[in-house]
């Protein structure tokens, strides 16, 4: 039994290496975030070696008694958090949440309707390639090409077009919230199915800082790893009439053995979301957010060709619009690298350029946050963003950009313990 630096230093070398960019660089994904040292302790527990097929009380394998508490304290716990009437915290991912969720719901050869993945939909809402464009027969609803809101009216022609059996309302990469009442009100009115998608913005739910779509949809997925802040997973949150039908799509219709250990940290996590810490936490995700749609709308980002779209954020989140840069998503996201601030390029609805180069940048507060960033340090972070975009930009920039983000992250430490 030796540890992981005896056994296998290239893998160790590896893991200390990531700590170290994860320590000495600003993450600014928008679906990332620094789960604490107890939800990594969980994670790496001994849970990783028991098989729990089934449910508590319900197992096909002897010697649950101790992972049956884990996995009823996760359930209990997300529903109070969200006021769920039923839970499946199993999901391997998000992904596979959607999956089961759509498997419990509907039938294959069904019709889902979902908003476009150019246009900030993920791919388990009907994209081609993916099961659900495979499965499923798919009508995609749009952005405003002048607001660059969810067109709701469209989402109203088209579901009175299409009658869907089950309608999506989430995304992947949106800056705004939408209205869950008017979702729920066109899928009555066709006789569909509500599923919302809440993997982004589950956090701010959580922390009561985004209206909460778990009343309006009779099905609600996440992940726990984005604004949550948990463990890599999923969860699914449903009306008490389909946890039976949810339950038996996640197991066996879809997965074999839970991950216990995740589940562990899925429970630690959903206690942690529910304390004022975590709240505050969200509160300065959020005023990041803000601060950074601010100072990049101001007449010098203009100057270079930088907006943001829709003018603003409500949420966790801004997407820079490159579409008058000299810059695209791909140059613009490698720029901010080599300054050691992460995101990802995003395509911006009605994109002229391909997926793999875009003409966006989708850029996140969360992570920041979780590592103690307030109001002064975001409004740092988008000065520098806001000056690696410029034409201006050479060398020396980028030396003087690199050196504000240094004394960003020695400011604030990052997993000092490890
Ligand atoms: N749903 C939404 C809205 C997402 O943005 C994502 C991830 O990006 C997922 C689902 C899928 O989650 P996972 O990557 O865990 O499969």
């Amino acid at each position: 039994n030796q540890s992981l630096h005896a056994l296998d230093p290239e893998v160790a070398a590896a893991v200390d290496a990531e700590l170290h960019r994860q320590q000495s660089t600003l993450e600014m994904i928008a679906s990332e975030n620094f789960a604490p040292v107890a939800v990594l302790e969980a994670q790496g527990s001994v849970l990783t070696n028991k098989y729990a097929e089934g449910y508590p009380g319900r197992r096909y394998y002897g010697g649950c008694e101790h992972v049956d508490v884990v996995e009823q304290l996760a359930i209990d716990r997300v529903k109070e958090l969200f006021g769920a009437e039923a839970a499946n915290v199993q999901p391997h991912s998000g992904a596979s949440a959607n999956a089961a969720a759509m498997f419990a719901l509907i039938k294959p050869g069904d019709t889902i309707l979902g908003l476009d993945l150019a246009h900030g939909g993920h791919l388990t809402h009907g994209m081609k390639i993916n099961f659900s464009g495979k499965l499923y027969n798919v009508a995609a609803y749009h952005v405003d090409a002048e607001t660059n809101l969810v067109d709701m009216d469209e989402v109203e022609r088209l579901a009175k077009e299409h009658q869907p059996q089950l309608i999506i309302a989430g995304w992947s990469a949106y800056p705004r919230q939408l209205d869950f009442a008017a979702f729920r009100r066109i899928a009555d009115s066709v006789g569909a199915l509500l599923m919302v998608d809440m993997a982004h913005f589950a956090g701010l739910v959580a922390a009561g800082l985004h209206p909460n779509p778990v009343p309006y949809a009779d099905v609600v997925t996440t992940t726990t790893h984005k604004t949550l802040g948990g463990p890599r997973g999923g969860v699914i949150l449903s009306k008490a009439e389909w946890a039976k039908k949810i339950n038996s799509a996640v197991f066996p219709g879809q997965q074999g053995g839970p991950l216990e250990h995740v589940i562990a940290a899925k429970a630690v996590a959903f206690k942690v979301a529910a304390t004022d810490e975590f709240k505050d936490r969200q509160t300065r995700t959020l005023e990041g957010a803000r601060i950074l749609a601010d100072r990049l709308t101001r007449p010098d980002a203009a100057e270079a060709g930088v907006s943001v779209l829709s003018g603003g954020t409500d949420v966790h989140l801004v997407l820079v619009d490159l579409r008058k840069s000299e810059l695209d998503g791909q140059q613009a996201e490698d720029r901010l690298h080599s300054v050691g601030i992460t995101v990802n390029r995003n395509a911006v609805p009605f994109d002229p350029r391909p997926p793999m180069v875009t003409s966006g940048l989708r850029i996140g507060a969360p992570a920041l946050a979780t590592r103690g960033f307030g109001a002064e340090d975001f409004a740092e972070v988008a000065d520098v963003i806001a000056e690696a975009l410029k034409p201006s930009f050479d060398d020396a920039v980028r030396e003087a950009l690199a050196a504000r983000v240094a004394a960003l992250a020695a400011k604030h430490p990052l997993y000092p313990e490890l």
